[in-house]
């Protein structure tokens, strides 16, 4: 068991800025800090201050970090910890990993995809083995715990691109994924709503057409995470479900797509199956630390 009075360095590492954290997935944090994420130098050595001057001197048992991807998961790989090709400055093909493990004195540490963090915590706090955690910001992500372990096998699943039944009010739109189009993220991210409608959803009236499309693609996306992984629980976080009023539509849709086919998919059974995070942190730091925790045991 681990040792919870152990200090574990987490980061959650996103594309705009790092969310640092020392503390333990038992405890919480002690001292957190949000770092802009600039060039890969400039951020490590800052991030590397941070936990000089938080740690104060304690020692750090562990280095969890959930980061944005595409990130190199592959324990056999030799870019393994590295962030892969990405489309911000400077970071395809930064060792984060090891840089960091480097700049915390060879300290044990362990990396996963910030979405996989978030899925090991809700996991951890919502008291499921089997879970998918979906974000649902300016892009789309969906990290996956199944009997307690992320999933990852060629590089790590991205559901937040599988394909979709266009909305009928969507048929000019062409959807915003530079990749795909009109994937999930394409159509149903926070940057999707803007490009669709010219405005976030809560600057659009409850009655509005958006919410109806936006519920669509999310129900979607949760039959596809139910019918092909089979989660216990979807949780559904990010900017874009902080709009409450949309998990009821959301349930109500993915009730009517699944048509009763399989287990706990009826409208009663997905009221405590697609539910917002149970993290009272941010779940992607939870998830940071408890990546050290593994690490350093
Ligand atoms: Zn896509």
């Amino acid at each position: 068991m681990a040792d919870p009075q152990r200090l574990i360095a987490g980061i959650e590492a996103g594309g705009t800025k790092m969310v640092l954290g020392i503390g333990s997935s038992a405890q919480g944090s002690i001292a957190t800090v949000r770092v802009p994420t600039h060039d890969p130098e400039e951020t490590v050595a800052a991030m590397a201050r941070f936990f000089a001057s938080a740690s104060a001197g304690r020692p750090l048992a562990g280095l969890g970090i959930a980061s944005f991807g595409p990130v190199d998961l592959d324990p056999a790989s030799p870019t393994y910890g590295y962030i892969l090709a990405t489309t911000k400055p400077g970071w395809s093909g930064f060792d984060l990993l090891g840089r960091m493990q480097a700049a915390l004195g060879g300290i044990k540490a362990a990396i996963d995809t910030d979405v996989n963090g978030a899925a090991l915590a809700e996991a951890r706090f919502g008291g499921s083995d089997d879970l998918a955690y979906v974000t649902v910001g300016t892009g789309i992500g969906v990290g996956l715990v199944i009997g307690g372990r992320p999933v990852h096998g060629a590089g790590h699943p991205e559901a937040g691109h599988v394909l979709l039944r266009r909305h009928p009010a969507h048929a000019q739109f062409a959807g915003v994924c530079p990749f795909h189009g009109d994937c999930v993220e394409g159509l149903a991210s926070g940057s999707a709503i803007m490009a669709a409608w010219g405005a976030s959803l809560a600057d659009l009236p409850p009655d509005h057409i958006a919410w109806g499309v936006e519920a669509d693609y999310i129900a979607q996306l949760c039959a596809v995470l139910i019918l092909t992984a089979a989660p216990r629980r979807i949780v559904l976080g990010g900017g874009v479900m902080s709009q409450q009023a949309l998990f009821p539509a959301i349930r109500d849709r993915a009730a009517h797509l699944l048509g009763g086919y399989g287990r706990g998919v009826d409208r009663a059974a997905l009221e405590t199956r697609i539910v917002p995070p149970a993290s009272k942190e941010p779940p992607g730091l939870m998830g940071a630390y408890l990546l050290g925790e593994q690490a350093a045991a």
